[in-house]
């Protein structure tokens, strides 16, 4: 019923040319795939060259971040709108290293969704908890608590526009992910809040996991029934692992 969905999350890396290659090699791993979704997050700088070269392919591109703002003088910002005219389909919110680094708060997000839904873009939201929050027993509760905050107050129209990435922050870039028993019992705690808030949409949402994804390990987590697909930092990079990842994601 949900289709996997493939996500690559390019972060600050690669160059304008390599960022070109990698779209171009995408382009063809994905090619032969019509039962799975693929995603790539370019930065804005090389967004429109990745889009270009991903023209007439089933690859969809997404920003990584934009501004809660409408427009304006926000210096260095860009906003949901300037992501739509430039052909995003999807802009990832809340993703670790902003709610982390660059100490993102909920309400902020919260306001970034509301954005990005205007414009009728995909808003995929990341959660996750720390290692410190996971050991004192709290990862559900953080997840749930970022959940309600960014989407308790959307319409059903609106969550169809949702997608949702779980990703433990102690899993990214660590090589140590979530066991896929673990990555499932946090999904299916992630559908039942979304039930509570819309029992029609819950079964619909693609919630991915992401957290040191790799070929190898794809297969297990995908095989979990609330797993819908994989957001993947460092294994997207590279073109020849990202094609074993579009290809093992079922
Ligand atoms: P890694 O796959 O490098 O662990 O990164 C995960 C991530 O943060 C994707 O958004």
């Amino acid at each position: 019923m949900r289709k996997p969905l493939i996500a690559g999350n390019w972060k600050m890396n690669l160059t304008l040319a390599e960022a070109e290659a990698l779209a171009k090699a995408v382009k063809t791993s994905a090619a032969s795939y019509s039962d799975r979704d693929v995603l790539v997050y370019p930065t804005f700088l090389q967004f429109t060259t990745a889009k270009q070269a991903l023209a007439g392919s089933n690859v969809s591109v997404g920003v990584q971040n934009c501004s809660a703002e409408k427009d304006g003088a926000f210096t260095g910002e860009i906003s949901a709108s300037q992501a739509r005219d430039a052909g995003a389909a999807y802009v990832l919110i809340g993703h670790s290293e902003r709610r982390h680094v660059l100490k993102e708060t909920d309400v902020f997000l919260k306001q970034k969704i509301d954005r990005v839904l205007e414009q009728g873009l995909v808003a995929m939201l990341c959660v996750g908890e720390t290692l410190a929050e996971r050991e004192s027993g709290k990862a559900e509760k953080v997840v749930l608590d970022q959940l309600n905050a960014a989407l308790s107050h959307l319409t059903p129209d609106q969550w169809q526009k949702i997608a949702i990435a779980y990703e433990p922050v102690w899993a990214i870039g660590t090589g140590k992910n979530a066991t896929p028993e673990d990555a499932q019992s946090m999904h299916e705690t992630i559908r039942k809040r979304i039930a509570e808030l819309n029992k029609d949409i819950a079964p619909k949402v693609r919630i991915l996991y992401g957290g040191s994804v790799k070929p190898d390990n794809i297969g297990a987590l995908m095989a979990k029934p609330d797993i819908d697909g994989a957001l993947v930092g460092g294994a997207s990079l590279k073109s020849e692992s990202f094609a074993d990842l579009i290809k093992n994601a079922i």
